[in-house]
C-alpha cells in the first residue's frame, strides 16, 4: 500500500515545532557518521531554465529520496518557486511507503534547522530579529525562529513590498508582530539574529550593515559554487558554521566564491551544526556568526519518517494499491 500526502496532510500532520527535535537528531546522526546520504545530483536540463535536485538519505531505519524542482516558469502557473516530493522506503523489504508533498517538507526542516543553529550560536539574551526575503522560507522562519528566543521586534524587508506587507498581515493573524522596513540597512539596524532566505544570486546584505556585537546570521537562500547572499567581507570576519563541510565546499557560493577570492580557507568552518548540537557550545561572545544552510537529505527523510508514522496513526492521506 503507498500512501500519498499532500501539502495539506504534511501541513495538518506536522509543525516546525515537531520538527526541532527531529533535525537535531538527524543533523547530530549527519555529522557523527550514523546516518547515510549520498551528495545531491544536480540536473539541469537544456532549454528549461529549471534545477532538479535529487537527494537520497538513510537515517538509522528511515530511507527516502527526495526531487526538488525549480524552474522559473513556475510562478506562470502560481507553483512554489521550490517544488518536490519525497519517496520513502521500507528498510526492510524495500517496499515504497509514500509519496510525500517535498514543498511543504523543504519549508517546515528548513526552518526548524535555522532554528536549532539560532539557539545554538545566538546571544543567549538576542532580541532583534531581522529577517530578509517574503517567500515560503520566510514564513517558515517566522514561525521556527518564535520557538528560540522571545524577540521584542521583528523587521522584515523583502524587494517586493506587497509580499512584505502580505507576509507581515499572515504574521500578525498569529499573533506575531513584524514590522516591514524600506532597505536591508533599515532591517537589519540593530539585530541580533538575522536570516536571509532570498533567491538572490549577488549579495544583499552589506558588511557594514551588520555593525553590532555578536550578531547572528542564518545564510539560507542561495546554492550553487557562483550564487551567494552574504559578501566576502562578512564571511571573513565571521565564526562560520555550516550543515555539512561536503556540501559547503561544494555547492555553497557564499563560501566557495571568498575561497575562490583567497579571503578565507577551508579551516574558516568552525563547525558543523550537528557537532555543535552534539554537545560542543558554539557561541562565542561578540562574535559575529553565520550559519550557512544549505539543506541536508537526512533532515527530509527524518521528517518525512514521522510524517508518514502519524500519518498511519491517524489515518491520513490516500492509499493506492501498489505496485
Ligand atoms: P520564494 O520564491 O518563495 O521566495 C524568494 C524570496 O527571495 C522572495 O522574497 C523574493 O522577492 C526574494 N528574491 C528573489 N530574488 C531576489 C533578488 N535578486 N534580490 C533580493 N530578493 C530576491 O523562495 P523560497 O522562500 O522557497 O526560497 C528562498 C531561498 O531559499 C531560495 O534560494 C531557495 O533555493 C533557498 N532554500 C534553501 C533551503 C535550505 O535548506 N537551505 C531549502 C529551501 C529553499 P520577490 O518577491 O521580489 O521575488
Amino acid at each position: 500500500m503507498l500512501r500519498v500526502l499532500n501539502s495539506q496532510a504534511v501541513r495538518s500532520l506536522y509543525s516546525v515545532s515537531d520538527a526541532i527535535p527531529a533535525m537535531s537528531e538527524a543533523l547530530v546522526g549527519f555529522s557523527n557518521g550514523s546516518a547515510f546520504q549520498h551528495p545531491r545530483v544536480r540536473l539541469e536540463p537544456p532549454a528549461t531554465g529549471g534545477v532538479v535536485l535529487l537527494m537520497p538519505a538513510a537515517v538509522s531505519d528511515q530511507l527516502g529520496l527526495k526531487l526538488l524542482s525549480m524552474f522559473p516558469r513556475a510562478a506562470e502557473k502560481n507553483l512554489a518557486s521550490v517544488q518536490g516530493l519525497v519517496i520513502l522506503v521500507d528498510t526492510v523489504h524495500g517496499e515504497p511507503l509514500a509519496i510525500i508533498d517535498g514543498t511543504a517538507v523543504t519549508e517546515i526542516r528548513t526552518a526548524a534547522v535555522t532554528a536549532l543553529a539560532t539557539d545554538k550560536l545566538a546571544k543567549l539574551d538576542a532580541v532583534a530579529l531581522s529577517i530578509i526575503g517574503a517567500g515560503v522560507q520566510a514564513r517558515g522562519h517566522l514561525q521556527a525562529l518564535a520557538n528560540v528566543r522571545q524577540w521584542d521586534s521583528i523587521r522584515l524587508y523583502s524587494r517586493t513590498a506587497e509580499r512584505a506587507f502580505a507576509l507581515a498581515g499572515w504574521a500578525k493573524d498569529l499573533g506575531i508582530s513584524v514590522e516591514v522596513a524600506d532597505s536591508v540597512t533599515a532591517a537589519v539596524r540593530g539585530a541580533d539574529v538575522i536570516c536571509t532566505v532570498t533567491s538572490a544570486c549577488e549579495p544583499i546584505l552589506a558588511d557594514a550593515d551588520v555593525a553590532g556585537s555578536g550578531v547572528h546570521i542564518n545564510a539560507v537562500g542561495a546554492f550553487g559554487p557562483e550564487c551567494r547572499e552574504l559578501p566576502s567581507a562578512l564571511i571573513k570576519r565571521a565564526g562560520i558554521y555550516v550543515d555539512s563541510r561536503e556540501a559547503a565546499f561544494a555547492e555553497a557560493g557564499d563560501l566557495m566564491i571568498p575561497l575562490r577570492e583567497g579571503v578565507i580557507t577551508r579551516d574558516a568552518v568552525i563547525a558543523e551544526l550537528g557537532e555543535v548540537l552534539a554537545g560542543s557550545d558554539g557561541r562565542r561572545a561578540d562574535e559575529t556568526t553565520v550559519f550557512k544552510s544549505l539543506g541536508l537529505p537526512v533532515e527530509d527523510v527524518v521528517a518525512c519518517a514521522a510524517i508518514y508514522r502519524l500519518a498511519v496513526d491517524r489515518q491520513v492521506g490516500d492509499t493506492i494499491d501498489f505496485p
